[in-house]
């Protein structure tokens, strides 16, 4: 069961709503035009995970859309709010806790604001166990477009998310589990929910990558807690740009995001790639480290 918590002046901790009843207006911007910003993440214990790096991101996504960001000081008391009821009806099980922000109902002039707290897939445990069959889509834009035409919103985590969940579909449809887009310049991008991440390892100096954020990617707050942790374990890091061929000669490459954490990648368009359960192991666990 969805606990919901919206933001609401009445209600300085936030105003508890009940899921299966509507709560939204019909002419929400959110739900007519995808005209809004979100985040998910992890909480564990009854504690979401990273969550300033989450909030800073979503102000930034705010921004980029001209949209009004509640404080952190209004959204923290009501996912405290939100992780309370998660906790009285579910126990100590872990939770994925979604922040959404929407321009609000045509007309209003104002944004609608809420909390979802929810049980975390089992799909997750599963794809970090056992890994991933990935197919390379193109995303259909360059790896320059998005100084070049800021309103594409690349890089923002916006409501409109239709495109990165019809590519989904499209790789399942075609036997694969996920997906890693890449630029109309050939370039790796990002996948549809997560961050694209290899490492190699050469003469006992092991590096992590990622792609460039300029290539027009999400900036992923799980990456970035990894490269942090790495490099105090005296990992090398790099920032692209990267192409398909750097993926298929590294010594592991994962899909990495706040909920399904570090997940292998075990072949490429068909095309296994090396699968190595002690590096695997060892980036997870510094995973672990980032509360
Ligand atoms: N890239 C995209 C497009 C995403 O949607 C996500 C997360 O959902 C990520 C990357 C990974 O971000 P994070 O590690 O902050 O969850």
């Amino acid at each position: 069961m969805t606990v919901l918590v919206f933001l609401d002046p009445a209600y300085p901790a936030g105003r508890i709503a009940d899921a299966s009843k509507p709560q939204l207006m019909a002419t929400d911007l959110g739900a007519t035009r995808g005209d809004g910003v979100f985040e998910s993440m992890l909480a564990v214990d009854g504690h979401a995970r990273k969550v300033g790096m989450h909030l800073e991101r979503m102000a930034s996504s705010a921004a980029a859309l001209q949209l009004d960001f509640p404080a952190p000081q209004v959204w923290e008391p009501a996912i405290a709010t939100a992780l309370a009821e998660f906790a009285r009806v579910h126990g100590n099980a872990p939770a994925v806790v979604k922040l959404m922000l929407t321009r609000g109902p045509e007309g209003a002039g104002s944004p609608t604001a809420w909390v979802a707290a929810s049980p975390v897939p089992e799909s997750t445990g599963r794809q970090r166990e056992e890994g991933l069959d990935v197919l390379l889509l193109d995303r259909g834009y360059d790896s320059s477009v998005a100084e070049r035409a800021p309103w594409l919103l690349l890089g923002s985590k916006t409501l409109s998310y239709a495109v990165n969940m019809a590519a989904l579909r499209f790789a399942k449809q075609h036997g694969a589990d996920d997906v890693i887009f890449t630029s109309s310049d050939g370039k790796v991008l990002e996948g549809p929910t997560s961050t694209v991440v290899l490492a190699v390892v050469e003469d006992g100096v092991k590096t992590l990558l990622t792609p460039e954020l300029e290539s027009g990617i999400l900036p992923g707050t799980t990456q970035s807690a990894l490269f942090a942790a790495a490099e105090k374990e005296g990992w090398q890091l790099g920032y692209g740009p990267l192409e398909p061929t750097h993926l298929m000669q590294a010594d592991g490459v994962w899909l990495i995001s706040s909920i399904r954490l570090l997940a292998p990648v075990k072949s490429i368009d068909g095309s296994p790639v090396p699968v190595s359960r002690e590096l695997t192991d060892e980036l997870a666990a510094l995973v672990e480290t980032v509360l």
